[in-house]
């Protein structure tokens, strides 16, 4: 049986991994630290004798007992309120975290996967953004503290591919989402969703003319899953290229839920990227994948499960 260590597996994407892993037949190994995460988003998963979990932080030296084939690090706060609230943990993460994992995989002779972001490109100024572009990131800002954490990331990766040989592959992830996000990571899918069952106001950030592009959890998988399958070794780009401005966003959200609420606008957080869409022709290329869930089909089926939650979750907020 093969087997796969999964970082970040009690969070939204980790979770899905696990899940994903689970069903091709792997023997899974998660770990987390639940700095963001949850265990109920695993639980599911803990009678079965292909899973096991282990509570760790990956900043400190990563030790698993056994052979190990491939190794996913998903584990990194991902949400701007979560990693402007831990800063140096999220920059550490994606460093020292990244540089233990990069050590077990060349001394397991494991394939590693990392999972970037589209954040690397910063406020991009080539639109939409190929894999090409090396990104226009404020160092300094807030959000450097993810973005050059896991520009850095990019780099020891490749440094471990070029000069240990470590098999390594990159993905960038565009906005991804769907059920098992937090309702109150303040992204603003869960943010909006949350609000509309509150039945308050939707806040949208600065006059909401700046975009993104919103890729479901089950096509971000399927190509996550695809890359690590594939003898590609430098960063591919994963998301959902249908763009979209958050005010209009707003709206279908408006409409979706059938709240009576109303968009009420707030402060731009600075350094927030004015527009947002992958180019995925290397993905469609290398990987053969593109996104088959629309937006209207994966915010319905996101809707439900926020749904689902109990009042006491839906009424932790930080709005
Ligand atoms: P998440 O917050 O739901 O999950 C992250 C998980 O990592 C959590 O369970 C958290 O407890 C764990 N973690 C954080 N620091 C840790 C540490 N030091 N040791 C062990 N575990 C730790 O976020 P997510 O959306 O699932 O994101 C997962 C990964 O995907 C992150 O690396 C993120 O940067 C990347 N990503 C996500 C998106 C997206 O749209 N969801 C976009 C781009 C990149
Ligand atoms: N946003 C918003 N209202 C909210 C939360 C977010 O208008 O309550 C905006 C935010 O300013 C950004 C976009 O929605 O322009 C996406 O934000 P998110 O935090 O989901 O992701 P990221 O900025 O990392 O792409």
């Amino acid at each position: 049986m093969k087997r796969i260590l999964i970082t970040g597996a009690a969070g939204f994407l980790g979770s899905h991994l696990c899940d994903r892993f689970i069903k091709e037949g792997y023997h899974v190994i998660a770990m987390d630290n639940l700095i963001t995460g949850d265990l109920k988003n695993i639980e599911h998963l803990f009678k079965l004798e292909q899973f096991e979990y282990y509570h760790h932080d990956v900043t400190k030296f990563v030790h698993v007992p056994g052979k190990l084939d491939y190794i996913l690090h998903f584990a990194s706060p991902a949400s701007p309120i979560d990693y402007l609230k831990i800063p140096i943990q999220t920059l550490k993460v994606g460093a020292l975290g990244t540089h233990n994992l990069l050590g077990l995989a060349k001394e397991k002779g494991a394939r590693v996967l990392i999972a970037s972001t589209s954040e690397i490109y910063g406020d991009p100024l080539v639109h939409p953004q190929t894999e090409e572009y090396y990104g226009n990131v404020n160092t300094i800002g807030p959000r450097g503290v993810y973005d050059e954490a896991k520009r850095f990331q990019e780099s020891i990766t490749m440094a471990y591919n070029r000069f240990h040989g470590v098999e390594t592959r990159i993905v960038r992830i565009f906005n991804t989402y769907g059920p098992r996000m937090r309702l109150n990571d303040g992204r603003v899918i869960p943010a909006f969703m949350g609000q509309a069952l509150r039945g308050e106001d939707l806040t949208v950030f600065g006059d909401g003319s700046q975009t993104r592009s919103f890729c479901y959890v089950d096509d971000e998988v399927e190509g996550i899953y695809r890359l690590l399958m594939s003898d590609y070794d430098l960063p591919v780009n994963i998301g959902n290229p249908h763009e979209i401005t958050i005010r209009d966003f707003a709206e279908e959200i408006i409409k979706l839920t059938g709240t009576t609420q109303k968009v009420i606008y707030k402060d731009l957080p600075q350094d927030d990227p004015m527009q947002r869409q992958p180019d995925i022709s290397k993905a469609k290329e290398i990987l053969g994948w593109e996104p088959k869930v629309g937006r209207e089909e994966g915010m319905r089926k996101t809707f439900e499960y926020f749904k689902t939650l109990s009042k006491e979750d839906l009424e932790k907020t930080e709005h």
